[in-house]
């Protein structure tokens, strides 16, 4: 006898669309048998991770034992730099696990978790796998609308998942009226506020820490991670700080030993080479003059973005030319699944993958 085992799955989970991950770089190269294939496609540092990091790791081999479930020395040092408590942080398999446990601690089934148009994927994953409702409130300037997100809030909105810059469009909030929004959240929703690219913003004249906030805020939390700017997204490691109670909820659903020693070690290492980090935002902003020059040049309309990726809008399928590049070795991100259908969304990666993509857009547009 065979059942439908697809229909097993609760209403959420069968209603969920998996992640599509950026297509690696050997798949591309078994596949159409070339080399040197340039990805663009997944918003991971050009410059790769800091050799400080390599070096550190180069002689681990601890891999009998588990890791410390508690992250005892990677606490330290977060505490130290970000002048946090260290009751203040979770530590999880790359942020995306910190979504998921907020979700999974925080949402019940039929609760509401409001979110904006054109925002991070996994947003809707984290949603809809705890049983939750996605009310996804509409973008203003393919960025998220404050007001209208505030006015989505219900008696049964229990998070908010703001991204800042967010994912794929690299878009950003004003410090006041985000400080004001978070400020006017009734306190029983918890705001995630989803900062993975917080290190190409940093740097920025006109940005403010939202650590700050903390004090006034305790239904905030403060997601970041080493998967970008550190260029550790192969280790997955990623934090957040909050309210110590919201900390303390979050310990309770994570898995025991959550983020592996590699990842721990590299973790630690990593924030302490903050050159490493200045001169991969610098790489970052001078590919970004470049494409935006580029895109200019060509008429093509892109999202200004503060992340270490932007979005072109090409006026036609992005799928379909998407297809085009892979054909000449560059990998880049559709965004359709996003609600973005004509726009690419292109990583910054070093100068000479730049020129690459600069290259085959120009012979695919032709
Ligand atoms: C990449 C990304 C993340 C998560 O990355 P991790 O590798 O899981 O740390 C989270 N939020 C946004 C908006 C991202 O773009």
């Amino acid at each position: 006898m065979s059942c439908d085992l697809l229909s097993l799955a609760t209403p959420g989970v069968a209603k969920l669309q998996p992640y599509h991950p950026g297509k690696p770089t050997e798949e591309l190269e078994r596949e159409l048998g070339i080399k040197n294939i340039v990805k663009l496609a997944s918003n991971e540092n050009p410059v790769g991770a800091s050799p400080k990091v390599i070096q550190k790791l180069a002689s681990f081999n601890d891999y009998a034992r588990y890791p410390d479930g508690n992250g005892f020395r990677l606490k330290q040092v977060l505490r130290e730099f970000y002048s946090v408590q260290e009751n203040q942080i979770t530590l999880g398999n790359g942020s995306n696990d910190i979504l998921e446990l907020v979700a999974r601690a925080f949402a019940n089934p039929g609760d509401e978790i409001v979110f904006s148009e054109h925002a991070f994927a996994v947003y809707p994953l984290a949603t809809l796998a705890v049983g939750a409702t996605p009310v996804i409130v509409k973008a203003k300037d393919w960025g998220h609308d404050l007001d209208a997100m505030l006015a989505a809030i219900t008696e049964k909105t229990s998070v908010i998942f703001i991204a800042n810059p967010n994912n794929p469009t690299g878009t950003w909030l004003d410090n006041e009226a985000l400080k004001n929004f978070i400020a006017a959240v009734p306190e029983h929703v918890i705001v995630v506020l989803d900062e993975a690219y917080y290190e190409y913003r940093a740097m920025a004249e006109d940005t403010v820490d939202a650590l700050q906030w903390l004090e006034d805020s305790p239904n905030l939390l403060i997601s970041r991670t080493f998967s970008k700017a550190y260029g550790l997204a192969a280790l997955r490691v990623g934090y957040s700080f909050s309210h110590p109670d919201v900390a303390n909820i979050l310990n309770r659903v994570r898995q025991p030993f959550n983020v592996n020693t590699p990842a721990l070690l590299a973790a630690e290492v990593a924030i302490q080479d903050q050159e490493h980090i200045k001169a991969s935002v610098i790489v970052n902003q001078s590919g970004m003059d470049y494409f935006t020059k580029v895109f200019d040049s060509m008429g093509l309309h892109y999202i200004p973005s503060r992340g270490n990726f932007i979005s072109v809008d090409l006026q036609q399928d992005g799928l379909a030319l998407y297809d085009a590049l892979l054909q000449e070795g560059v990998i880049v991100r559709p965004v359709a699944n996003y609600g973005m259908p004509e726009h690419l969304r292109i990583s910054i990666g070093t100068e000479e993958e730049n020129h690459r993509f600069v290259k085959a857009l120009t012979k695919v547009l032709a």
